[in-house]
């Protein structure tokens, strides 16, 4: 560790929160700014408005919070958080009916966003060399220009009315999330934005929170959370039952292909006994509403191509959200958010803090990354009919194997299970086109044709109840 050396983070959100608990062990001092003031608690606050909305903390998440903030699955409990496996818990709606019920290896932690946020910043602020700057905007990059140019702080506008200020530091982090202003700060130094890749499948989310009552359920009920996918064409609108600490639910409707949910009260509750299944809806009967409806348009995949970046900028990088950013129905934001900072991790402890290089060579393992959960989202988004964005070759070469592999996941719990693996990034996507695999999917294809039918058990409306067997 080099003396006073200094690292600054710009966003103290999830991606801000895990590099900053990266960076600590590598800076002797390591701001993290955020323009919000953290809420006591957790709470919503204006910088992540997201936080009213789902969010599915996968498998490999829970992993990687766990290794970055010792002690973050047992606090995360403690405050009620539930575990469950999906397999087991969920009943799941899929294109061609209900999942076979069959607990797997895929466990993690249900929450609410604020929850998990506030989880990990209160470990965070166990570490002694870190400082969190609350209604802090930054506005801009302070840099010096020599042989190549170099960030060498921020400008801070303090949000109380106080003076505006400059930090200084070593290394600048962009966590700034999806709308980030430093593509507009590196035009004003006189450098090219990155340039950027969108696919939009023009996804909305529509959610309202309810307050569970166990004790009004049926018994037999035996899921904790119901998932209803969207069916492209015939049922473009899918649903989600999620349930979070304190009994209760957050209930989101997520349509794609320009079929937005509804986000009046009235209509949001219609649309729900409007789904392939009345379970939500139920559901929700049951429960008593604690919100109105939120509404969220926002969730195109954008990639800021930082790897292929046309220009130097010493002591800059970026990750999380700012960089990458996912069509959120296949919760990977926060998980490639902490992924991404423990890559800056691996970059700093193989080059030390001084290497020059640090931007180019981190911006390019992390592109490496996230290729990975960027080609597995838009590759099922680009199934959407209407979905905007260039397909790569790839993708189309591909789309048939995937196409019987969400039909097939129905039929074969191995199947569904390694899918799940692979969407909660425990297993790479190459996993899913392994030769066994394949084996596996198109004997599960041949039955089907074999039998003239998905040899299921017929589509009830509501899930088959003789599941339940497995939990007694
Ligand atoms: C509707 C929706 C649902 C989602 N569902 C999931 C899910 O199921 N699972 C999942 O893993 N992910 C999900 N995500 C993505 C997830 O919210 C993000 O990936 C995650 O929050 C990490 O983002 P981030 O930290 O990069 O940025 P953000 O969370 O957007 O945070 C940016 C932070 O920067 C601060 N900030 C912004 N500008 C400035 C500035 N100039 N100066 C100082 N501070 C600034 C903001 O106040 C904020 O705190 C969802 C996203 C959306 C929109």
């Amino acid at each position: 560790m080099t003396t006073n050396s200094h690292a600054i983070v710009i966003g103290g959100s999830m991606a801000g929160l895990c590099a900053a608990r990266v960076l600590s062990g590598f800076y002797d001092r390591v701001t993290v700014i955020d323009r919000d003031s953290y809420p006591v608690g957790a709470h919503e606050r204006p910088g992540v408005p997201q936080s009213r909305h789902v969010h599915a903390l996968l498998m490999r998440g829970r992993i990687e919070l766990e290794n970055l903030f010792a002690g973050f699955e047992q606090r995360m409990l403690e405050q009620g958080a539930i575990e469950i496996n999906f397999g087991l818990d969920f009943a799941a709606l899929r294109a061609d009916g209900w999942s076979e019920r069959a607990p797997n290896r895929l466990t993690t932690l249900f929450a609410s966003r604020v929850l998990i946020e506030a989880t990990a910043r209160e470990l965070l602020r166990r570490t002694t060399n870190l400082e969190l700057i609350e209604k802090a905007e930054a506005i801009g990059f302070e840099a010096a220009r020599g042989e190549a140019p170099r960030v060498t702080g921020v400008k801070v506008v303090p949000r109380d009315g106080a003076v505006a200020y400059s930090l200084t530091g070593d290394l600048v982090v962009d966590a700034s999330g999806r709308a980030t202003k430093v593509p507009a700060w590196l035009t004003a130094l006189g450098l090219p934005a990155p340039s950027e890749e969108v696919v939009d499948s023009h996804t909305g989310y529509a959610s309202r929170w309810f307050q569970g009552h166990p004790e009004r359920r049926p018994r037999e009920w035996w899921w904790k959370g119901a998932w209803i996918d969207p069916v492209a064409g015939a049922t473009p609108i899918g649903g989600v039952m999620f349930p979070v600490e304190g009994e209760r639910m957050i209930v989101t409707l997520g349509g794609v292909g320009g079929h937005y949910p509804p986000s009046g009260e009235s209509e949001f509750m219609a649309m729900l006994e409007k789904l392939r299944s009345p379970i939500i809806a139920r559901e929700a009967a049951l429960s008593d509403p604690l919100s109105g409806v939120y509404s969220y348009r926002q969730m195109a995949n954008r990639w800021r191509h930082y790897e292929k970046w046309n220009a130097r900028l010493d002591g800059f990088v970026a990750l999380g959200d700012s960089v990458c950013a996912f069509n959120p129905i296949y919760g990977q934001g926060m998980t490639s958010g902490a992924l991404s900072s423990l890559i800056l991790g691996d970059i700093l402890k193989k080059n030390g803090i001084r290497d020059v290089e640090l931007p180019r060579k981190f911006f390019a393992a992390q592109a490496r990354f996230q290729s990975e959960p960027w080609g597995l989202s838009t590759g099922v988004d680009f199934r959407i009919p209407g979905v905007e964005g260039h397909r790569p070759f790839i993708s189309r070469l591909l789309d048939p194997i995937m196409g019987r592999l969400f039909e097939v996941q129905v039929d074969d719990p191995a199947i569904a299970e390694r899918l799940g693996e692979v969407v909660n990034m425990v297993k790479a996507p190459s996993a899913l086109f392994e030769l066994p695999f394949l084996g596996r999917i198109a004997a599960a294809w041949a039955k089907r044709i074999v039998r003239g039918a998905p040899g299921r058990p017929e589509f009830t409306a509501m899930p088959p109840l003789i599941a339940s067997k497995l939990a007694a």
